[in-house]
């Protein structure tokens, strides 16, 4: 026979911040307690207004002679939620710095319990770390969310998050940077949640980013480098095209060599590679058509990252992220 314990009772503790003794509701989250306005809630949330208007069972849990009401976030994430909608300098707007554990329990709860205004809002600062995203230049435009470069180890959670919450125009290019980093491992690991708890990712993100993943390294990788030994990539105008010197070797041999960094870098990654790679002695107009190849090549590869990830163009993202934010 089995004895069923009762879970062992967590120490409750107040949010001091969030604590309004004139205030008549009490929120529980996790073990953290916080003392708000019921109304003020249900004017800024739907959801919230909907669940003041169901009648309180007569058992319903009280604490102080107020009604307790559960929510299964993480505490940290109703934290910031609720500072975001009772403190007005708290999260403010672009390009007001802010952070990213602020901003993705801002947005996550404020998709769930829907509060438009401060999902918009979210969805500006955590836009404009990815905006105009180069793969060879990243992040030029400012952040609001004070990390230059965006930390590595918040992609996964922001994919997760934007999956969720359908904003593809920054899904599209957090995947692709965390293509970049992540190993087939990392991918299947998933990520941290708030709580400290493991998650994830959903079973489709996880089969877009390997498979993009893999037709980075092979056929986009191939694609991109074929400007080195493209017909008509200057060649015509070349200076220098007799004996073992001559630029059609240097450029096989520049070839073979980008081939042999294959696995290691993805074709975004290649123009800092090419900047370094000495092609000695190659001629003037080669040298041109080369550089004017990369450029070529990179807009192509840009043009080509949303339909990795299932998407049609970057107008479509873009007509996406207008719609959500008008
Ligand atoms: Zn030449």
């Amino acid at each position: 026979m089995y004895l069923t314990l009762p879970p062992p009772l967590l120490p409750l503790k107040r949010c001091t911040e969030l604590w309004f003794e004139d205030c008549g509701l009490i929120v529980r989250a996790e073990d953290t307690l916080f003392r708000i306005s019921g109304a003020q809630l249900a004017a800024h949330s739907a959801v919230f207004a909907d669940m003041r208007g169901l009648k309180q069972p007569e058992d319903a849990e009280h604490m102080d002679g107020c009604p307790v009401v559960r929510l299964p976030d993480p505490a940290g994430e109703v934290e910031v939620f609720f500072k975001a909608l009772f403190d007005p300098g708290f999260f403010t707007e672009y390009p007001a710095l802010t952070n990213y554990r602020t901003l993705e329990g801002i947005l996550s709860l404020s998709h769930k319990y829907e509060v438009p205004v401060l999902k918009k809002r979210a969805l500006i600062h955590l836009g404009n770390a990815f905006q105009h995203y180069n793969p060879s230049k990243p992040r030029l435009t400012p952040s609001s969310i004070g990390q230059r470069p965006l930390d590595v180890h918040v992609l996964p959670n922001i994919i997760a998050l934007c999956h969720q919450i359908d904003a593809p125009w920054i899904f599209v290019p957090a995947c692709y940077q965390y293509c970049q980093t992540a190993s087939a491992a990392d991918i299947v690991r998933g990520y941290t949640d708030m709580s400290g708890s493991n998650q994830v990712l959903a079973p489709d993100v996880q089969i877009a980013l390997h498979s993009a993943k893999t037709r980075l390294h092979t056929e986009k990788m191939a694609e991109f480098m074929d400007f080195i030994l493209a017909d008509g990539a200057g060649i015509a105008k070349c200076h220098n095209l007799d004996g073992f010197h001559a630029c059609p070797g240097i450029r096989g041999r520049f070839r073979s060599a980008t081939d042999l960094a294959k696995g290691q870098r993805l074709p975004g990654q290649m123009s800092a590679y090419l900047a370094t790679w000495k092609i000695k002695g190659i001629c003037g107009p080669c040298r041109t058509a080369l550089e004017r190849g990369a450029v070529a090549a990179e807009a192509k590869l840009n043009k080509d990252i949303p339909s990795l990830f299932g998407f049609q163009d970057r107008d479509e993202l873009e007509k996406r992220r207008i719609q959500a934010l008008e």
